[in-house]
């Protein structure tokens, strides 16, 4: 993965962020989530291949939703063996809420990547010329 010629792998690319076409190009215009008004501002076109980032159907909603899901059952695995969760008290509340606050955190990251996996699903994971 040395940076030159050789096209990165679409993994990397996928991990970064990266153009799905080219995997060099950032997909969004601040590389990191701040401003959070702007973490969702994404390039039209890659600055490296001219690949079309933005597509009027990439919404990639449903995508987040998926990811928000997986997030509250990863924090299961760990908040389960941690504090344990029992029926008899309200630490099944207090999961959820932590839970819930995790993903709430997370959202800035979730819907990037729910942008950036629509586009490598829409450009074919590993493919492009
Ligand atoms: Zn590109």
């Amino acid at each position: 993965m040395e940076e030159g010629s050789q096209k990165p792998s679409a993994i990397s690319g996928f991990v970064k962020m990266r153009c799905p076409n080219c995997h060099k190009g950032h997909v969004f215009v601040n590389k990191s989530i701040f401003p959070l008004g702007k973490c969702l501002a994404m390039k039209d076109n890659c600055s490296e291949c001219g690949y079309k980032m933005k597509n009027e159907s990439n919404n990639g909603g449903g995508i987040n939703y998926a990811l928000t899901v997986m997030v509250l059952f990863l924090n299961l695995l760990w908040y389960w063996p941690i504090f344990g969760i029992t029926y008899k008290d309200y630490s099944i509340y207090y999961f959820l809420l932590t839970s819930a606050g995790v993903a709430i955190l997370l959202q800035p990251w979730l819907m990037r990547y729910s942008r950036v996996i629509y586009l490598y699903l829409f450009a074919g994971f590993g493919g492009g010329k």
